[in-house]
């Protein structure tokens, strides 16, 4: 890869080259894959992007760490829809507000970005195995990218787990085992399985290719905006290799100079599970928490990403913000009524963040924020009719109807 110089660890700077099955550096820092951004600009221009007929992430191929022979995998992932949602930004207070929906992607949540990474890297290494440990869509995304690519998949989920995300991997022909105890409970047995058995690991706590997989969602956020830096981007954090992917990607456009600022981060995490967030908010490192909160793809007690995440938010002069469940829960009812977006709890997190800090008044009519749902609504279905209430039940009789909107005030035109 003549674009890539090296992977380089974020803790204690010890370089190592790129190899399809780079893990952490010696130290348990995670590495951060490095650019030629020299070679990659005399290469790369916004007009040689604009002519491509490529909608997918692999539009993006001069700044990803694959050889120029790897074939993309199979499924489209990427290109997802960026709205402007201007009667929601009235409503908020804002100045403009769009909202990118990444639950569109092929298997309906962003991680696909990081596992169509995967597939490419372990076809690199020549593996026809890939396991993974995920809170439900690193697993389900795993499953499908590597299904279409002809790669068998171990994966491993917490017993909570919400039943779309588990039916997706049983279509996808994983073997699937469903871990009875925590998040950190069923990486600790993922991690000795892949020890054991020496798949490819798509574990986003050691592969440093899935953030560079991921940061392909804000090179599209800023071409769809037609590279007009937005002064905010909202996305919800559990993990931490998305907000890092993301940061990553908005520092390449800017070092190649498609952009010529940055924007500031605004990292949302549940307030019952927020460990990267109260070290930010309290300055000190960060401590385990215990995974209490419904939007169960950011329930990660113990972020493997923490580093990354925490330099990406301080580099940014980010904002942290704190949701409970209920206002996660009222996020996805905005976010439906007022956009036709439907997001599954962790999804919504960044726009729930967004009208909380208008609502406090960090953020208000001077401010353009761009905010990422990063997963469908149809995965949980039952958190989303929990949230979002019940139909009227009325037997088919046209005067049980009337009095039934008689009852709640309905008036139809
Ligand atoms: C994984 C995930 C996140 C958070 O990504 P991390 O890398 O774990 O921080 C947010 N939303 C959804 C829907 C996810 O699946
Ligand atoms: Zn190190």
């Amino acid at each position: 890869m003549r674009h890539v110089k090296f992977g380089k660890c974020v803790k204690c700077g010890r370089e190592y080259p790129a190899v399809p099955n780079l893990t952490n550096c010696e130290c348990g820092g995670m590495i951060d894959i490095v650019y030629d951004y020299d070679s990659i600009q005399s290469r790369f221009t916004k007009e040689t992007l604009s002519a491509r007929t490529d909608f997918s992430m692999w539009r993006y191929r001069e700044l990803l760490p694959v050889e120029a022979d790897t074939e993309a995998p199979p499924l489209r992932v990427g290109w997802s829809p960026l709205y402007e949602a201007p009667r929601l930004a009235a409503e908020l207070g804002l100045g403009r507000l769009w909202v990118k929906d990444d639950g569109l992607n092929p298997t309906a949540s962003l991680k696909d970005r990081a596992s169509a990474m995967a597939v490419a890297k372990a076809r690199e290494a020549g593996a026809r195995v890939i396991a993974c440990s995920s809170t439900g869509n690193a697993a389900s995304s795993l499953a499908g990218n590597a299904a279409a690519a002809g790669l068998e998949t171990y994966i491993f989920v917490p017993a909570r787990a919400p039943k779309g995300k588990v039916a997706q991997l049983m279509a996808f022909g994983a073997t699937v085992i469903s871990v009875q105890g925590s998040y950190e409970d069923t990486f600790e047995l993922s991690r000795q399985a892949i020890d054991h058995w020496g798949w490819y690991n798509r574990n986003a706590a050691i592969n440093p290719y899935l953030s560079e997989g991921k940061k392909t969602v804000a090179l599209e956020l800023m071409e769809q905006l037609g590279w007009q830096v937005p002064d905010y981007i909202a996305i919800s954090v559990g993990d931490g290799c998305t907000i890092a992917g993301l940061w990553k990607g908005l520092k390449d456009l800017h070092a190649i100079g498609f952009i010529d600022r940055l924007p500031r981060l605004i990292s949302a995490q549940a307030g019952g599970c927020c460990p990267i967030n109260r070290a930010i908010a309290e300055d000190r490192p960060w401590e385990p928490m215990a995974e209490n909160t419904l939007a169960d793809s950011i329930a990660v007690g113990v972020p493997r990403n923490a580093d990354k995440a925490l330099l990406a938010i301080r580099e940014s002069n980010g904002l942290v913000v704190n949701l409970s469940d209920e206002e996660i829960m009222a996020a996805q009812k905005l976010l439906g009524r007022s956009c036709g977006v439907f997001g599954e709890p962790a999804g919504v997190t960044g726009t729930a963040g967004v009208a909380k800090l208008c609502r406090q008044g960090a953020l208000g009519s001077g401010d353009t924020v761009a905010s990422v749902v990063t997963g469908n609504g149809l995965k949980d279905v039952a958190n989303a009719i929990a949230a979002c209430g019940e139909p009227i039940s009325i037997p088919s009789d046209m005067d049980r109807l009337l009095a039934a909107f008689a009852e709640r005030g309905l008036r139809p035109a």
